[in-house]
């Protein structure tokens, strides 16, 4: 049996960038990964939007929130470094409903909490909106001007480079299918060391093996995109979104984006699939699709479908995602130029994963430890932006509280400050299970 210091599963954003961070502090670390190359699913699969934590809310979405106000500097130094994306093209965050409003000038006193400079955004009126958008309309807007375009997906492969270089061994094609006291069988082997879960779509399940997290459940959302025709793209300079219409559920309405490679974007919606890897097809009976989606009790998901709020949004998801018509004319409530003849293609898809309990969506990401584990679960949007912060903090809990023992390590070649530092690690909240 093979023996690491931390035996990360998968090789996300998050995992990669455990791996780093536990390099640079000396341990030896390995990266389980059942794909061949790191980032294949949500890492990848994403809007691409290096958020400001403007719209979230510093008491339900407080760790999300700190992660994103103290990852930006480090995913830009590594942008610069690899010569990456960094497109700060800034977001337009619009009211399409008078009583929205009140919620812009929430969202400057949420800046405000979460740490961003009152100069970085302002509340735009009704008035001015067309000037600075000539294809947006609305009753008014929070303009959040560093909100970045990047590709998550090539920042992760240049931070798993460095991570080789420093020692991480990465196993590819390599599935766990369980954890137990500090041992993770994949189909061939089984290594020891403690175990970091950060499996994305799988992590619940895997958190289950080892007897925790039972109180949980997961559904799947796929996100779709539509690329714009290049005539119409241009009408958009900023991403656009709008202030969400539920928002008890952890969705975005779909919004207009500016990728890095030139492309304009619609998306994303909110399909539920079965599996974490449904990326194609919609033609499945909704319903009966639904209840047999995801992992965990049967029972939680059935309180949710009991919601009507929740049985609309599902609904309307699902028409987004079979009918070009009906995106566009979810998006004309504030592009009203925008029609389904504008749309070029399909872009990438990409799937959330959301926990569920007895109170319906979890909001913040769950960290449970035990003993020999640390797993990370529910970690969606803006989990890509706030991966530096959350990574570091992470690792350096558990050197700082005796789970990993730190050797002598190298001076980082990024984040010198984050890992050697920030005390953020003492605001992460921790379930702890089955500890001696
Ligand atoms: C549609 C969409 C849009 C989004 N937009 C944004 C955005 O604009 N900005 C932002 O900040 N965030 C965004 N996010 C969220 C962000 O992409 C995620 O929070 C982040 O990528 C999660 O990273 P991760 O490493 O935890 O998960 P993942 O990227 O899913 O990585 C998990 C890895 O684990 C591997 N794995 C799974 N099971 C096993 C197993 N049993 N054994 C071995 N390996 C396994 C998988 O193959 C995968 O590589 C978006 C997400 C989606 C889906």
């Amino acid at each position: 049996m093979r023996t690491f210091d931390v035996v990360v599963i998968g090789g996300g954003i998050l995992g990669v960038c455990v791996s780093y961070v536990a390099s640079c502090l000396g341990l030896r670390v390995c990266v389980l990964e059942r794909e061949s190359d790191v980032a294949q699913h949500s890492s990848s699969r994403n809007t691409g939007v290096v958020h400001r934590p403007f719209y979230l809310n510093p008491e339900t979405k407080r760790i999300f929130a700190i992660a994103a106000q103290r990852s930006y500097s480090p995913l830009q130094e590594i942008c610069n470094a690899f010569h990456l994306p960094w497109c700060q093209n800034g977001t337009l965050e619009v009211a399409t409903k008078e009583e929205q409003v009140e919620k812009l000038k929430q969202y400057a006193i949420w800046a405000k909490q979460n740490g961003m400079n009152e100069q970085e955004f302002e509340i735009v009126y009704q008035s001015e909106l067309g000037k600075m958008e000539e294809g947006v309309k609305g009753y008014g807007a929070f303009y959040s001007k560093k909100d970045t375009n990047t590709d998550f997906g090539q920042i992760t492969k240049s931070i798993a480079k460095i991570s080789q270089r420093l020692g991480t061994t990465f196993l590819f094609n390599t599935q766990a299918i369980s954890i137990s006291c500090g041992v993770v069988k994949t189909q061939a082997s089984e290594l020891k060391g403690f175990v970091i879960n950060v499996a994305g779509g799988e992590a619940l399940r895997l958190a289950q093996t080892e007897g925790v997290a039972h109180k949980f459940a997961q559904l799947h959302f796929r996100g779709d995109y539509w690329v714009l025709h290049e005539k119409i793209a241009k009408s958009f300079k900023r991403n656009i979104y709008t202030v969400p219409r539920y928002s008890k559920f952890p969705f975005l309405d779909p919004h207009i984006i500016k990728r890095p490679n030139g492309n304009t974007e619609i998306g994303p919606n909110a399909f539920l699939v079965r599996t974490p890897y449904s990326y194609k097809g919609t033609l499945s009976a909704l319903f009966a699709n639904a209840l047999g989606s995801g992992s965990g009790s049967v029972s939680k998901r059935l309180k949710l479908f009991l919601n009507r709020e929740f049985l609309s949004l599902v609904a309307n998801d699902w028409l987004t995602s079979i009918s070009k018509r009906y995106i566009a004319k979810r998006v004309s409530a504030f592009a009203p130029a925008l029609s389904h003849k504008h749309f070029a293609g399909r872009g990438v898809s990409g799937i959330r994963h959301n926990l569920i309990d007895q109170n319906g969506f979890v909001p913040e990401a769950v960290l449970i430890q035990t003993e020999n584990s640390f797993h990370v679960l529910n970690y969606n949007s803006p989990g890509a932006t706030g991966s530096a912060w959350f990574a570091a903090s992470i690792v350096k809990r558990l050197v700082n509280t005796g789970f990993l023992n730190a050797k002598k390590g190298v001076t980082p070649p990024f984040w010198k400050s984050l890992i050697e530092e920030d005390e953020g690690w003492k605001e992460l909240r921790v379930i702890f299970k089955n500890l001696r």
